[in-house]
């Protein structure tokens, strides 16, 4: 939770309000826009777990900049805007962080990834580039809940890891790749 500051007194902004603000400010429908969507905006929306092998909490579809977050349980109706699905969120915590984590994929891609990526090295270093511009935008949110965050993203990346099967060596070439585009 992070402070917000109303009539001088302060008051915790929820992770409820910054699912609803990442949707207000980085959802396509949400803003209107069309042809002259803002950079690092995208289509998002809220539904059932589609993929078969379940890696991340959500989806990004690289070639129409679209995010599905996975909502277990009952999904959202259809026709219910994102807007109102975000604020109807049973699991706030755990949607904003899936959430920007898929616009971590979208925010490296902006920034010169290549998709789908090719290989397990770079498919793991996706990941991390993933993970690290999702925490860089919820460190600007003033995202609080990092204990959870982190078990996110450590769960995550296992999975990952076990999936593709990773030697060590691999993991440290994944490492460097990642650390080409974000330069850290
Ligand atoms: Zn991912």
């Amino acid at each position: 939770m992070r402070l917000k500051y109303k009539l001088g007194r302060p008051e915790l902004m929820t992770s409820r309000e910054l699912l609803i603000e990442l949707v207000r400010t980085r959802d396509r429908t949400t803003l209107g826009c069309v042809d002259d969507c803002p950079p690092g905006t995208a289509w998002i929306d809220f539904v059932a777990p589609t993929d078969v092998v379940r890696l991340d909490g959500g989806k990004f579809f690289h070639e129409y900049d679209q995010i599905d977050v996975y909502r277990e349980g009952a999904p959202p109706d259809p026709q219910e805007s994102p807007l109102a699905a975000a604020a109807a969120s049973q699991r706030p915590i755990e949607e904003v962080v899936w959430l920007a984590h898929e616009l971590g994929h979208l925010q490296s891609k902006l920034r010169g990834s290549v998709f789908p990526p090719s290989g397990a090295e770079r498919t793991y270093a996706e990941e991390l580039r993933a993970w690290y511009f999702a925490k860089r935008l919820l460190v600007e949110k003033e995202f609080a809940d990092w204990d959870i965050f982190d078990t996110l993203r450590t769960q995550g990346l296992v999975s990952y890891r076990e999936y593709l099967n990773l030697t060590e060596q691999q993991l440290l070439l994944a490492t460097e790749i990642a650390t080409d585009v974000t330069g850290v």
